[in-house]
């Protein structure tokens, strides 16, 4: 895990900071952020990444310290930046300077420390310096949502984090038109904070960052302690709960975000593995028959942290020698970043290995199996898959090839057939649709109504 945003330098750690670094990395966090928000603790942000390894610091005037910042800070600020990337730590990822971020800037309306002017003008020339030397900014945003968006929008600047994010859905989304990431502290934990943990629930996957705020802001149950890195767990905990999925998914998704973010180390390789909930996923091949616009593939290598795209496609033993023992996941999924049925007999090979060891088998296909091996494959699926989950993605062909781009002329036709004829071999057989303009989800549960299945509604951009 990667706490984003804590204050390490701050007095509240001045006698066991540590004993905080021991509990953190106890905790598993493997790296954090200590972010200066004036020029004293910009300065210790600096000293303290320069004195251990797994922390990184930003730099950057808060709003409440606008007025104050003079040419001869905004120069050292500067200076640090470039010293830093000539001062880098050698780590598995490679060569990271040990700033990696400018901030914590932006704009306080609420405190209104400094002068709304002085603020407005501060924040527009970080951010431009920020443009400069392409560092992501961290934003520090309190009551000044419209003048926020405005300065960043005019600054061009596109990589960043909204810090301890504590706006409605509106304002989320416009974040992430911007091409922000949204973090979470431990307000969203909080019992009144209704609206937080629905924009937690929203944020996709690629751009969800969790942080501390330490010493600020401990989460329940650790409520009005000071607050420190270790703590996070607690929010992670909490953010995994509303999304439906496992500690383990936030940990490695907001880590690779964060690693991705601010550059620190390397994301994973691809692979041919992976575990989403309790749920293990075999991604067997990244060619596919269709070319669906709506397709993760096109827009990021990533699936909830793991890295998908593949530089070869696995063989039966590296796939078995993967899975180790399948009967420890609730299925075995022939899923990844392609259609999996074009490689029939490996999905058939993997998937008698994983019965014969006690294990599930699920294959989500788009239902051109029978199309792409010229003949009826389903006979030698039974007894080897239990459940099979077929894209139907659409209510009629015009539809169908306009958003699916299929190589088959006859791929709808194919589809629907393909769904009516598996009820007869598969167990359990359900049809999905993504709820996209253009798509008649109610037309497309009449044809699976028709067709004796079940019609699973997927949201757009939710992948696994
Ligand atoms: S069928 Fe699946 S893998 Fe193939 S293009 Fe469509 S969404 Fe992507």
């Amino acid at each position: 895990m990667i706490d984003t945003h804590c204050h390490l330098e701050m007095l509240q750690f001045k006698d066991d900071l540590q004993e905080v670094l021991n509990r953190a990395k106890e905790a598993g966090i493997e790296a954090l952020v200590t972010i200066g928000s004036d020029f004293k603790g910009c300065k210790g942000a600096v000293d303290l990444s320069k004195k251990y390894d797994f922390v990184y610091a930003a730099v950057g005037i808060h709003p409440h310290d606008a007025k104050d910042l003079s040419e001869e800070i905004f120069g050292q600020i500067r200076s640090w930046i470039s010293e830093s990337r000539a001062y880098r730590t050698t780590c598995e990822g490679g060569d990271i300077p040990r700033i990696v971020a400018l901030g914590e800037i932006g704009l306080d309306y609420y405190y209104d420390h400094s002068p709304r002017e002085i603020q407005r003008t501060v924040f527009a020339k970080q951010l431009s310096y920020a443009k400069e030397c392409d560092l992501p900014v961290v934003i520090h945003s309190r009551d000044a949502r419209e003048d926020t968006f405005r300065i960043l929008e005019e600054s061009g600047v596109n990589k960043g984090v909204m810090h301890c994010f504590s706006g409605d859905a509106d304002m989320a989304e416009h974040a992430l038109g911007l091409g922000l990431h949204i973090s979470f502290a431990g307000p969203v934990t909080f019992k009144k904070s209704a609206v937080l943990r629905e924009v937690a629930k929203m944020v996709p996957d690629e751009r969800l960052l969790i942080e501390t705020d330490a010493p600020y802001l401990a989460p329940d149950p650790l409520r009005g302690k000071r607050n420190e890195p270790a703590f996070i767990v607690h929010t992670a905990k909490h953010i995994a709960a509303l999304r439906g999925v496992t500690l383990e998914d936030i940990d490695r998704m907001t880590t690779l975000n964060a690693k991705r973010l601010f550059g620190i180390g390397m994301p994973e390789e691809a692979r041919i593995v992976y575990k989403i909930r309790d749920s293990l996923y075999l991604n067997i091949t990244n060619r596919c028959t269709n070319k669906c616009s709506f397709c993760i593939r096109y827009q990021s290598d990533f699936v909830k942290g793991h890295n998908l795209r593949l530089e070869s496609e696995p063989t039966e033993k590296e796939l078995e020698s993967a899975i180790g023992d399948p009967s420890r996941y609730s299925e075995v999924v022939f899923c990844g970043y392609g259609e999996p049925l074009l490689r029939l007999d490996v999905v058939k090979s993997v998937a008698a290995w994983v019965k014969e060891r006690g294990g599930k088998v699920r294959i989500n296909t788009n239902g051109q199996g029978n199309l792409i091996n010229k003949r009826n494959i389903l006979p030698e699926l039974k007894g080897l898959v239990d459940s099979l989950s077929i894209s139907l993605d659409a209510q009629d062909e015009e539809t169908y090839n306009r958003i699916c781009g299929s190589s088959f002329s006859n791929a709808f036709a194919g589809v629907i057939d393909f769904i009516r004829v598996a009820c007869n071999y598969i167990p359990d057989v359900q049809a999905t649709v993504i709820d996209i303009e253009g798509v008649d989800v109610d037309k497309c549960r009449q044809i699976t109504d028709d067709l004796g299945v079940k019609l699973r509604v997927r949201e757009l951009d939710v992948v696994g």
